[in-house]
């Protein structure tokens, strides 16, 4: 069904200019394995969004007002929706969980103490409630499409076609792999190159997961790098998340992170990205800045981890946002990452916004389905100060806030409308979730 949204306040993401106006959005094919989706509908999901002097005449020819649905805007903010740039949702359950045997010294206790405890003892049942869990809450923010970065190292197979499923399920995109590395043997390191080559093959799209430098083995990143290559994708892996991943692979490998991973070809596609960047000397800045790969900052989570903060002003212009499985919300993630940047690199309102939105550029150089121009947010932001063009990032950055998220359309269809989610049943996902969280929280104490 297409949906007219009329008494729109249309914000360019982009130019960020303003204009009342009326939209027809077209609803695009969710998800699914590109195979089976049609080309020419995958190409056209510009064509989903038109603008409208006026409403059209109901009774006109041409138009069946059983097939559109219109949406009154009342003179609400209408802007593109959102996308989480690194995300773990295996992370959903964390919050409130047992605590850890004894408090973390140092990042990599962290890892081990608190989020390889967790991610050993998930099933299929706990990661599909995480996804629909994820999901639910990144719909109710208006994000509409996540980068996720997954581990579940005693049950791999199957794992990413179940959190696929899920996602779509309640009408949201995605662009998965799982999280390969060593730390767990040789067993769950072939079952991690078996998921993510079954994935890819199924004709989805996706990336080619690594933990980071200090868990992978030349071997395994050899032939992560050979698996993007043939299926035309990228890696996803942290780097340099904390100074113990610089200090193993000079220890291990004789080189830093950056340069073992340029060595390895790991920085050749424009489909890469690379988490994290805390801790880059110079030359390894150069490296990246000269590559086509995207780097995600994820702020917040490296204040968590007391790892310290990078600074992104000279890496290229193709640094993104994420959260590190801290939460889902990229209004928010855009504030933590404007105040660090403070410190870190003086960042500037407008880099701060385009970090946000430059997400989107990635989903469509990878040509993951799913972040089309009919993926939008209606925002009730019913402002102190006036909201024109010149404004409009001070808004973003000190004003609006996944509480003014009323109405959310993914890939053209309502998901969200006045803060309820429609796509499923809302209280059945967090039932199944608490369920699933209590089950894995047992087996943690
Ligand atoms: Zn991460």
């Amino acid at each position: 069904m297409e949906l007219l949204l009329t008494n729109a306040r249309w914000l360019d993401p982009d130019e960020l200019t303003i204009s009342d106006t009326c939209l027809r959005v077209r609803p695009s094919p969710i998800g699914g394995p590109k195979k089976e989706l049609e080309s020419d509908q995958l190409q056209d999901e510009r064509a989903c969004l038109e603008f409208l002097d006026a409403p059209p005449d109901p009774g006109g020819r041409g138009s069946d007002p059983s097939k559109i649905r219109i949406i009154d805007c009342g003179g609400r903010l209408v802007t593109r929706s959102f996308a989480l740039g690194h995300h773990h949702l295996y992370s959903t359950f964390a919050r409130g969980m047992p605590a850890p045997p004894r408090i973390p010294a140092n990042f990599p206790e962290i890892l081990d103490l608190i989020w390889w405890r967790l991610d050993k003892r998930l099933d299929l049942p706990m990661i599909e409630a995480s996804a629909l869990a994820t999901a639910l809450l990144c719909a109710k923010r208006g994000v509409t499409f996540v980068i996720d970065h997954h581990a579940s190292p005693f049950a791999v197979a199957g794992s990413l076609e179940t959190i696929a499923k899920a996602f779509e399920s309640v009408g949201l995109g995605h662009l998965l792999c799982y999280e390969m590395s060593c730390r767990d043997g040789e067993a769950v390191k072939e079952a991690g190159l078996e998921e993510t080559q079954r994935y890819l093959a199924s004709g989805r799209i996706g990336q080619v997961g690594l933990h980071a430098s200090f868990t992978v083995d030349d071997d395994l990143l050899a032939r992560a790098v050979a698996l993007a290559d043939r299926y035309g994708t990228g890696l996803h892996m942290h780097v340099a998340e904390d100074v113990a991943d610089q200090n193993h692979c000079l220890e291990h490998h004789g080189k830093r992170v950056v340069q073992r991973l340029a060595d390895a070809g790991a920085l050749a596609s424009p489909h890469t990205l690379l988490a994290h960047c805390v801790h880059l000397d110079e030359a390894e800045r150069e490296l990246v800045r000269d590559s086509p790969v995207y780097v995600a900052q994820a702020s917040e989570s490296n204040l968590n981890n007391n790892v310290g903060l990078g600074r992104y002003d000279d890496l290229g212009p193709r640094v993104i946002l994420g959260t590190d499985g801290m939460h889902v919300d990229m209004l928010r993630a855009l504030k933590a990452a404007f105040i660090a940047g403070q410190s870190a690199e003086s960042l500037g309102f407008q880099e701060a916004y385009a970090r946000l939105r430059r997400t989107h550029e990635l989903i469509r150089d990878v040509g993951a389905p799913g972040d089309g121009v009919n993926n939008l947010v209606i925002l009730d932001y019913d402002s102190p100060t006036p909201l024109t063009p010149e404004s409009m990032l001070g808004h973003f950055l000190f004003g609006l806030e996944a509480v003014h998220v009323h109405t959310v359309i993914a890939q053209g269809r309502i998901v969200v409308e006045d803060r309820s989610l429609l796509s499923h049943d809302e209280t059945e996902i967090l039932a199944f979730a608490r369920e699933q969280a209590q089950r894995l929280w047992d087996r943690l104490k």
